[in-house]
């Protein structure tokens, strides 16, 4: 079986704890299944780059035992790959313009009763659609992508798979709406760059924190989209902080310890379930590799 994983960092700070575990769990899945394991930089949203955070993040899993099978790519440096990929969306008549402002949209959705908003982004109402009369004349924006009605679907949501979660499903249409995929500033998505990337990259499986799990309908439905085959999913347990909060960068997690590199991985090791023994880093890692191959029966490839 030919396996492909990879880590896929914005460098928008250093790797915290709960950034690690989703590192580690890549790379041991990846090594568990004789696989390749890349590093993707992921910096297209540069006003959130960190000047230096991409060298930290490489420097602080080489430190962690963890390196990739090929040299990092950088998402800053393949611009050309997401315009190619517009181009076909656009011609293929799944992408299309959009003029609407934020207020616009704000506007639209109260117009409609709706004030639903998902991580502070509103649910696109469609006002730009080409079957709506698209522009209207408005100066076009940012591109979006238009999400499928479900008709085939007797429950209209779409349905896929994550190797912890189980069964998962969304309504794409009610909780997001037609989603970006250039921004008004000009900077490629996130979800076209992700899906771009992890395609051109030939990635079988994408292993990464469960904050991320609301996003892989989107992703499913672009893959299609380009004609891209569908990797599989597992999104791994997020770490919590004293006050019960998810560990992210926004609400100030702490740069991760590197003092001990054996005891950061052991405790990363701990909220992924595995026990893994080991006085040296290159034996705990053996061992850890070993502890998720008995994981992959809880988490089996499928
Ligand atoms: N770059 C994203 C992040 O750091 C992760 C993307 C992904 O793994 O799909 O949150």
């Amino acid at each position: 079986m030919s396996y492909i994983g990879r880590f896929a960092p914005s460098p928008t700070g250093p790797l915290h704890a709960g950034s690690l575990v989703a590192a580690l769990a890549s790379w041991l899945d990846a090594r568990a299944r004789g696989g390749r394991w890349l590093v993707r930089i992921e910096d297209v949203d540069t006003p959130r780059c960190v000047p230096g955070a991409d060298q930290l993040i490489l420097s602080q899993l080489a430190a962690c035992g963890l390196h990739p099978d090929t040299p990092p790519v950088y998402q800053s440096q393949r611009g050309d790959l997401y315009q190619a990929a517009l181009d076909r969306l656009v011609a293929a008549g799944h992408a299309y313009p959009c003029g609407c402002t934020r207020a616009d949209i704000a506007q639209a959705n109260a117009a409609l009763g709706l004030n639903k908003a998902r991580h502070g982004d509103l649910v696109y109402p469609g006002t730009c659609r080409p079957d709506r009369g698209g522009l209207k004349g408005k100066p076009a924006r940012a591109w979006r992508l238009q999400v499928p009605t479900r008709t085939d679907a007797p429950d209209g949501l779409w349905h896929w798979h994550d190797r912890r979660l189980g069964p998962q499903s969304q309504n794409l249409a009610e909780a997001v709406g037609d989603f970006v995929i250039r921004r008004a500033d000009g900077l490629w998505a996130y979800q076209l760059a992700v899906v771009v990337d992890d395609g051109e990259q030939g990635v079988t499986d994408i292993v990464r924190g469960e904050d991320l799990t609301d996003n892989t309908p989107r992703q499913l439905w672009l893959q299609q989209c380009l004609g891209l085959t569908a990797p599989r999913y597992l999104h791994t347990p997020l770490v919590c902080g004293p006050n019960g909060e998810k560990l992210s960068k926004q609400n100030g997690a702490e740069a991760l310890s590197l003092d001990d590199p054996l005891v950061t991985l052991q405790q990363a090791g701990r909220a992924l379930g595995l026990s893994a023994e080991g006085t040296t880093l290159g034996d705990w890692l053996a061992a850890a590799v070993t502890a998720w191959q008995d994981q992959l029966t809880r988490w089996p490839l499928r």
